[in-house]
This record gives structure tokens, C-alpha cells and sequence, in this order.
């Protein structure tokens, strides 16, 4: 099946008519996952799942027999422990895939290179050894990872999933950026399943994740293992795609930070508030969070400078584009990109109120 015909209808719908017919004809899948492996309320819901709808899912269950991360965050014993681990299998057979989140789901950007390993090499051993099959899906620990650690995962997986680092409020699917960092979107924008969806779960009760599902069952995705998803998603990039969602976020009164990219993509950022002392910021998602709009001059460091404050002084990345009562507007000089995230902070003056304006192109 070629999704030549359906991506091109996305593009037109999204460029020019948001909401149209035309993206119902685009092919939707969701990936359910669940982390951890909770011998409870999770086992319940996740067989429930299976037995109810027979739709394929993924559990990434941790392995440490000990059982004593999942017991302290979730009050309830672990799947990895002796006299619960026939679940993991049971799920298995059930027809789910059965991936590793490591052994004692420590955070792996902490860890030395040895140590990474043996979370990675045991874990995946001891499930294989329990299902009787590959393991080839990895969820990182908190989402956690760095170069290394994803360069460490590549030698014993396949794929693998982080976590959303997203804004709950920007409603913007966080994106795949390759088979190594492909992340969940955040069920805010469920209403919005346009592109190839992960979902992430824990320990949530089956009437939750119903409620989640049936607008989806109605939408007619496709759900996927986390595996098949990988696959599929990855033969996009041969397509090149180019899929671009308008944004906008108005009336915003006080300071927000909201995350615009994590995608092998490009953001173009317009910012309209009703008074130049309005102060922005435009930051790299790396830990150091850089402010790339910050402005130098001589011994004086403006962090997130006022709008009046780039007129006077310039800036290298934001151009005032319009500057007079009632609106002022400042615009990304060029489009920045996405991939590695991009967030952009916007503070509107005491008393006003402001708004962003983002085209945001992903390339899957
Ligand atoms: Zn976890």
C-alpha cells in the first residue's frame, strides 16, 4: 500500500482547510505501551484490553525480581517478582510484545557505561528467557537518555521509547525523531491523531483507558505493537514527508513556556502582544536550556528580552515586524529547528495579554 495519496491529502488539508474530510483518509496508528509491569490494577487492565478488543499492545515491564521500584511508586508488586512473573508470559501469549524497561529502572544518563549495559543485556535476557522469543523494544527509564545511552540500546534493540517531554497545553504531539527516541504524544491531543500516535499508560484502570479509546476505535486506527509501529513509521523518511501543523495560542496573561518542537522539522515562531515591554525567549530543549534569543551588548546579558528591548538593541534571531499600538508583532528571522526540541517562552507586561503564532513542518 503506497501513502503517497493520503499524505498528499493531509498536506492540503492541513495548509488549507484544518479539520477537513481529507484527513480522515490518512492512515492512523497508535501504539499502546505500558511501563513498569504492575502485577495488579496494570495486569488487569492490560489482559482486559487483550481479551476484550484483541488489539495488539506493548508491555515494558522492568525486571529486577526484587520487585522494588514498582512497589514503591505503585504500592503494588511487580510482574518481574518469582510469583508473578507467569504474567509477563500470559500477556505474551495474549498476543502482546513484551519489551524492556531496563532491570531496577534506574535513570541510564546516570549510570557508567558498564553499568548501562548490564541493565540493558539482563533484562532483555531474562525476558527472552521467559516468553521464549526476541525482545527487541526498549522503553528508557523516565525517558532518560543521552547520545551514549541511545548508542548503548542500538547494540541489544531495535527501536525504543522515550517519554513525552512535552507541554500539556501546547498540544503538539511529540514527534519521532528517529526509531531510538520515538515518543508518546500526550492524551491532550488525542482529538488530534493526524500522525502515527504512541500512547503511553501505567497504572490506569481499563474504564481510563476505554475512555480514551473509543473516539479512537471510531477514527478507525490502526493499532500497532510498538514494533510494527517502528517499522512503519520509519518508511516515511523515504517518502519525505512533510507535514505542517498550524498553532495557535492566544491570550496568554502570564508567563508560559511552551515546547514547539521535538522532530526532525523546522518552527516558524510569530508573537503578537498588545505591549512592547512583552518579553520572549526561544530555548534549546538540551539540560542547559539555552536561550537562543538572548542579547549581548558590552558587559550587559538581556535573558529573554522585551520586544522594545530587541528594537533598540537587535537580536539576531527575532525581527520586530510590526511596532505600533494596539499590536505589536516580533518574527523569527529564519525558521529554527525543531529536531533536538525548541521551546518558546512568551511573558506578556503586567495587565496584557499576548499570543503565538507557530507553522510548525515535521518531516517524518
Ligand atoms: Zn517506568
Amino acid at each position: 500500500m503506497s501513502f503517497l495519496p493520503e499524505v498528499e491529502a493531509l498536506r492540503k488539508a492541513l495548509r488549507e482547510e484544518p479539520g477537513s474530510e481529507a484527513l480522515r483518509s490518512v492512515p492512523k496508528y497508535v501504539a499502546l505501551t505500558f511501563d513498569d509491569g504492575i502485577a495488579g490494577t496494570q495486569y488487569s487492565t492490560v489482559t482486559r484490553l487483550l481479551s476484550k478488543y484483541r488489539i495488539p499492545l506493548t508491555l515494558f515491564p522492568q525486571t529486577d525480581p526484587t520487585g522494588r521500584q514498582v512497589r514503591e511508586v505503585y504500592r503494588e508488586p511487580a510482574m518481574a517478582e518469582p510469583e508473578h512473573r507467569e504474567k509477563i508470559r500470559e500477556i505474551h501469549r495474549m498476543g502482546a510484545e513484551i519489551g524492556s524497561h531496563s532491570v531496577t529502572h534506574r535513570d541510564l544518563t546516570k549510570l557508567s557505561e558498564e553499568e548501562v549495559d548490564s541493565e540493558l543485556a539482563q533484562s532483555r535476557a531474562s525476558l527472552e528467557e521467559l516468553v521464549g522469543g526476541p525482545v527487541r523494544s526498549f522503553a528508557y527509564p523516565y525517558g532518560a537518555y543521552t547520545p551514549q545511552v541511545v548508542r548503548a540500546v542500538r547494540r541489544y534493540y531495535d527501536q525504543a521509547r522515550s517519554v513525552g517531554a512535552y507541554e500539556m497545553d501546547s498540544k503538539i504531539p511529540v514527534r519521532p525523531h528517529n526509531r531510538f527516541t520515538l515518543a508518546p504524544a500526550p492524551l491532550s491531543s488525542l482529538h488530534l491523531p493526524l500522525l502515527p500516535t504512541i500512547l503511553l499508560y501505567h497504572n490506569e484502570d481499563l474504564d481510563r483507558v476505554e475512555a480514551d479509546l473509543k473516539p479512537l476505535f471510531a477514527e478507525g486506527v490502526e493499532f500497532l505493537t510498538f514494533w510494527d509501529f517502528a517499522r512503519k513509521v520509519s518508511r516515511f523518511p523515504h517518502l519525505g514527508v512533510e507535514v505542517i501543523f498550524p498553532l495557535t495560542m492566544a491570550g496568554l496573561t502570564s508567563r508560559r513556556k511552551l515546547l514547539l518542537g521535538v522532530f526532525p522539522g523546522e518552527v516558524e515562531v510569530t508573537v503578537v502582544a498588545q505591549s512592547p515591554e512583552t518579553r520572549v525567549g526561544v530555548y534549546t530543549a538540551s539540560p542547559e536550556a539555552q536561550d537562543l534569543g538572548t542579547i549581548l551588548t558590552g558587559e550587559e546579558v538581556v535573558k529573554e528580552p522585551s520586544i522594545s528591548q530587541i528594537r533598540e538593541l537587535g537580536s539576531d534571531i527575532w525581527e520586530v515586524e510590526r511596532w505600533s499600538s494596539p499590536l505589536f508583532t516580533l518574527r523569527l528571522r529564519r525558521p529554527l529547528p525543531g529536531a533536538g526540541g525548541l521551546s518558546v517562552v512568551v511573558d506578556p507586561a503586567q495587565g496584557t495579554k499576548a499570543s503565538v503564532k507557530a507553522l510548525i513542518r515535521v518531516r517524518l
